[in-house]
């Protein structure tokens, strides 16, 4: 198990938090809705609000990681209206959510920082929106860091109760990346999809079986993987459905602390980081946000 250690000083310090503007979009009831975003806001009234207002930035970064049909049909379809199809809803303001959200994870990228955003990445492929996702947020922050020569090397480290299936499948073929995540077994859990590559290790486990005890277990394991890859930066999709309460995955998670050892544990790694959410579903959402920033980022 990787040595309890002291936070470096001096990185990843904030006393804010970034937050992506909400527009309007109803997203998916009754879990992946405004609320989820408004109440961590209510924790954080402090937190710098993020409004993509310039589209045209924003989507050269987008077209290093979704094909441009792809964008365009998303694009239209939030025109369109198009409405609900399974665990996606295209509606008119869902298109400016998705590019403020972006704008959060590239600025976080930039800062060393969280973004509170909505709505998440992990699932979004190259031209497929899935899973609530539209836009791969940590891939496109991460292609960010890369391009602009700030990085070099990335650990994409998801602690999301899912396997980021869009995420592991945009970076496989990119020696850049080393993707690690543990997550409910997607052979019997969404996204049902499991792709393997050189560049990532995958713990699919039972969630039932996992308590805040053998989750930081895993934990530990990602970031001794981490250290060993020797990344520039750690890309980290933060999700909190792994909460007990959480109604889309049975895990066991009880200790409200336990996030606040894993930003804790990867503070003391001493490599700069940054954090996206990914998904999150319970009433306890904001406090379980607050706690992993509080350990990695206060
Ligand atoms: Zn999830």
């Amino acid at each position: 198990m990787f040595a309890k250690g002291k936070a470096l000083k001096g990185i990843n310090s904030h006393i804010i938090m970034l937050l992506s503007a909400l527009e309007g979009y109803e997203g998916v009831a009754p879990v992946e809705v405004p609320a989820r975003l408004k109440s961590i806001k209510e924790l954080f009234p402090s937190a710098h609000e993020i409004k993509c207002d310039d589209e045209g930035k924003a989507l050269p970064l987008i077209k290093e990681v979704h094909s441009l049909l792809y964008v365009f049909d998303l694009k239209k379809n939030c025109e369109d209206e198009i409405g609900a199809m399974g665990d996606l809803n295209f509606q008119k303001p869902l298109w400016k959510e998705a590019l403020n959200a972006v704008c959060a994870a590239v600025e976080s990228a930039d800062k060393n920082d969280f973004a509170a955003v909505r709505p998440p990445g992990h699932h979004a492929y190259k031209d497929e929106a899935r899973g609530f996702c539209y836009l791969n947020n940590i891939v496109i922050a991460s292609r960010h860091l890369l391009m602009g020569g700030k990085a070099k090397r990335i650990f994409i480290m998801d602690f999301d109760a899912h396997y980021g299936d869009g995420t592991h499948f945009l970076v496989k073929d990119d020696s850049a990346f080393l993707y690690g995540s543990v997550h409910g077994d997607p052979r019997h859990y969404f996204p049902m999809r499991r792709w393997s590559s050189d560049n990532a290790f995958l713990f699919d486990v039972e969630p039932s079986t996992v308590n805040d005890e053998q989750f930081l277990a895993y934990i530990d394991k990602l970031l001794e993987r981490a250290r060993a890859f020797k990344p520039d930066i750690i890309a980290i999709s933060a999700g909190f459905d792994t909460w007990h309460e959480d109604p889309v995955l049975p895990f066991n998670i009880k200790d409200e602390n336990t996030y606040y050892e894993v930003g804790r544990r990867v503070k003391a790694l001493g490599i700069p980081y940054f954090a996206v959410l990914e998904g999150g579903y319970s009433k306890a959402l904001p406090r379980l946000v607050k706690a992993f920033y509080d350990g990695g980022f206060a």
